[in-house]
This record gives C-alpha cells, structure tokens and sequence, in this order.
C-alpha cells in the first residue's frame, strides 16, 4: 500500500530511541552549565552529556529502558488505519530485534515478557483524522521509573508541607510542585511535567502526556497557564532537588500545562513526569509513499549537535582525585569506611538482579556466591554475540520496588553493595547498618556510558525471567557510583528530601 511506510516507522523509532530532540539537548546543556564541576550534580550531568552523544554515535539506547512506546497519527481522511496499526506493530518488533528497543512488554498476570514488545496494550497507537494531505506520526518513549512518578489530585486536597490545594490555579501550582517535589531523583531527574487541569481521570492522564509533545522552549498560546508554567519552573528549581536528586540547581527542564473542560462535581489535576531522557520525536510522512518528508522537532537529517567536545567524551567519568576504587569481593571493614557523598569506583564481578530475582532469593538460594558482592538494580539490554552476549545498554533501574525483599536479600547472602537508582527506604537503611552493606546512586538512564564499564558478559542465571530480569554476571572496570545510603544510618535521599520540604514550606502561598 504505503511501499516506504514500513522503513519510515523503524527510522522514527531508531532516531527516537538513540538521538535526543534539540529542544532536550539545549535545556540538559543548560543544567550542565548550571552546575560546578567536580560537584555531585556537575559530575553525573557530564556523564548524562557524555551518554547522549556516545547512544547518538552508536546508535544505541540512550536508555536501557526504552519505555512504553506512545505513537500519536494523524492521517488524511480515508487513510487505512488499521493496516499502519499492523505496520507499526512490526516497525515496534523489528526495532526490538534489532536492539533500538529493549524487550518491555510483560504480561500482566504471568509476568512473561512477549520479547517482541507486543501485547495487549503495547505498544499505545492513537489516530486521529486531518483535513491535510500528508500523514503526522509522533511517538514518545517514557521509561517505567518516570511513569511511577507520575501524580494525579483530586482537589480541594492537602499536600504535605503545601497545606490546602483549592480548585484555583493556586491549588494547581501547588499540586505540580508536590509532584515534583515527590518524585525526587526516582524519575532521573531532571525531569518535565506534562500537566492536565480537569477532565476525567482517564482523559486527564492522557492529556498531560500530551503537553509532552510540545517542546520545552515553545510559549503557550494562553496567557494564564503561560504565567503558571514559568513560575512553576522557577519555584521546582529553587526546590534544589538536582540531578539524580543529588542536590543541584536545576531540578525541571520543562513545566507544560493544558486544560480540558471537567464535570463540576471534579476537579482533577494530573502531572505526567518524564525524565532527563525525553525521547520524542515525529515525521511528516508523504501519504503516497510513506516515505518521510519531513522531520518534527529536528533538523532533517543533519547531525545533532554534540553535549560535549569528542575528547570530554572519550575521557570517561571526570574524576576530582577523591574517588574511592573497591573491587567485589569487597569487604565489611571497606564497606564501613565509606560515607554519604563518596564517588566509589567499581571494578571485578558485578551480578544483575531486579524485580523478578528479588522475589526468587526470597524463596531460593541464589544461583551465584553473593558474598561481598555487588547486586545491580539494572535490567540490560544485552545482544547474542557467536556463543557469548554484549551488553548493548546497562543504566540503573529504579530501586524502591525492591525495598520489601532488600534488607533479608542483604542479610541471607552477604551482599555488600546495592546498586541502583532513586535510594531505598527505611528498612533498607536499617538493613544496610546491619549487614554493613551501602548503596550507591549510578546515574539513571546512562544506559551507553554503563554499558562501556563492563568488560565482559561472564554468564546469565534465571534466564527463564526474561533478557531485562535475569540475573547477568558481568564483570566491570571502574564503574562509577555516589554512596547516598551508607552502613552508619544515613541517606542523602532522605536529606535532600527534607531539605527540599523545608523549601517547599515557603511556597504554601496566600
Ligand atoms: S532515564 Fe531513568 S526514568 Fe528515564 S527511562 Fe531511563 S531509567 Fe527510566
């Protein structure tokens, strides 16, 4: 029908997948600029600059997880949508296996994943008819940490440190700070908002999505909301939750607000947040051919324009000279020394585990000695190379969903350190001083520059979980990591968050 349509879609999902839009580049250089070197912030906004231009040159992931893809047509009328629908569902398979999207489509029940990225719900395709002669498709992809940080109010509510949000705009800038303020480093931030006032829950969700397809540097065309974005974004950065929620001064790169009429009886307000990796991109496709016309949201096909200078990229993670190298086994006399705030580098055995093998320790023995090793919240991509793998792209998952199993995890087998992302919770905490163990915050979603710390794939256990759960030994040199949960008690999370509330308190407004 549409000979070029097929290709067109796989292009998009390529470029969307592995290449930041302008708009994201320009406000990530922005909070780049922002931050001192050598700082927390400074030093895991580098790595992000050097992660964006090494997926750029490779073509790789920016992100290992590469999110639930949402594609947004428009088609002339009568356009055959169902067989695009069929098209895309192969664009969607094909890019997987061709490692532009790692495999993220679980079932809901059994937990086995379709490998393919196909399923009930996956991926999201929404048409919509034109009066123009040419075909729009926009697609985002939005990882799973940054959609487990997404809020909907039902107001009037209250709101810690905020007090009462009413049904003004008020209460809606008071809900969006909450979310931001909330979500912390757990949706890599920094992040942007996609903002609904009204509708119904469902619609409302969708809605502010939407705002996400809107770039981070247009104006809204409505005076009252253009007002409340830009104090947003102003009082979200005073909050200093910062990079990774290290601290920092930029915490939002994007505040985007739109409103939907509502029943009178609700007044809903629902943030959508996306993180730092704000994959989105569209094409203009000729309706004869399906062959692209035209890119949205970037220059044609030129090159994008480098984070970094080749050299600043090729140099690796930027050291102050304090780092801290350790290498797995690592012991508890080590593990005890180190404080909150310490850059560690790992080097030696490095085991995989996330949601799938946290349940399974808890009911069998591991299939590996973890004593003195070194557990990462981290579910790869990972390619067959002849008899043995590559890991294609290797950030850090979100490690809150692990905090019910972590501390007996800890406890049973003598794991010394935690990797992963967003921190963990009281009782990991009290398990770590326990078991004298840390945890270390990697930067969240530098997927390309991780996957350049491991040498070798040295084997897989638990295969059975799927590419993204099982449990992979990789053995790593100089992978970089910040302790923010130490084995004496303390948390940067929990700092940051309550020095980021004490903030918020002063923006409880008339
Ligand atoms: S950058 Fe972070 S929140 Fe975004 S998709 Fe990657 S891991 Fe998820």
């Amino acid at each position: 029908m549409l000979p070029a349509f097929l290709d067109s879609m796989i292009e998009l999902i390529t470029r969307t997948s592995t290449d930041l839009p302008p708009d994201v580049r320009a406000a990530m250089g922005l909070a780049l600029a922002s931050e001192a070197p050598g700082t927390r912030a400074g030093q895991a906004l580098t790595v992000i600059a050097q992660n964006i231009d090494q997926a750029e040159s490779c073509e790789g992931p920016i992100c290992q997880d590469t999110g639930m893809p949402t594609f947004e047509i428009k088609v002339p009328v009568g356009a055959n949508q169902i067989w695009m629908r069929k098209q895309i569902r192969e664009a969607v398979a094909e890019a997987t296996k061709r490692g532009k999207l790692r495999p993220n489509s679980v079932d809901s029940i059994t937990g086995v994943n379709s490998g393919n990225n196909l399923g009930p719900g996956t991926p999201i395709i929404h048409f919509d008819q034109w009066e123009e002669p040419s075909i729009e498709v926009k697609l985002i992809l939005k990882g799973g940490g940054c959609e487990n940080t997404n809020a909907q109010y039902a107001l009037p509510a209250e709101l810690d440190h905020l007090g009462r949000a009413d049904r003004t705009l008020e209460g809606v800038r008071k809900c969006v700070l909450h979310a931001v303020w909330k979500a912390q480093g757990k949706g890599c931030s920094p992040g942007a908002v996609g903002v609904c006032i009204g509708g119904d829950r469902t619609s409302g969700y969708v809605h502010a999505k939407e705002q996400l397809f809107r770039t981070l540097d247009d104006v809204n065309p409505d005076e009252r909301l253009r007002g409340l974005e830009t104090s947003i974004m102003e009082e979200a950065n005073r909050l200093a939750v910062g990079t990774m929620g290290f601290g920092g001064a930029t915490s939002l790169i994007g505040c985007k607000i739109g409103a939907l009429n509502r029943l009178p009886a609700s007044f809903f307000v629902s943030v959508a947040y996306d993180c730092w990796a704000f994959r989105r991109l569209g094409v203009r496709l000729d309706a004869s051919s399906g062959a692209i016309a035209s890119w949205l949201y970037r220059d044609g096909n030129a090159r994008s324009k480098p984070m970094l200078p080749p050299e600043m990229v090729a140099s690796g993670f930027p050291r102050t000279g304090r780092e801290i190298s350790l290498s797995a086994p690592i012991s508890e006399e080590q593990i005890r020394s180190l404080r909150v705030g310490d850059v560690v580098l790992i080097s030696g055995r490095v085991f995989t585990g996330r949601d799938a093998v946290h349940a399974h320790l808890m009911k069998h023995e591991p299939p590996v000695d973890l004593r003195g090793g070194v557990l990462y919240h981290c579910g790869p991509v990972v390619a067959k190379e002849g008899d043995g793998w590559r890991v294609t792209a290797a950030g850090p998952t979100t490690s809150i969903r692990e905090e019910p199993y972590q501390a007996e995890i800890l406890k049973r087998y003598g794991v010394r350190v935690v990797i992963g992302k967003g921190g963990m919770g009281a009782k990991t905490l009290a398990g770590l001083q326990a078991s004298g163990a840390v945890y270390l915050n990697a930067v969240g979603g530098a997927a390309q520059f991780y996957a350049r710390c491991i040498e070798r794939v040295e084997g897989v256990s638990l295969m059975e979980f799927g590419t993204p759960e099982a449990m992979w030994h990789l053995e790593v040199r100089d992978f970089p990591a910040i302790v923010t949960m130490d084995a004496n008690g303390n948390s940067l999370h929990r700092q940051i968050e309550n020095e980021s509330g004490v903030v918020l308190e002063t923006m409880r407004g008339s």
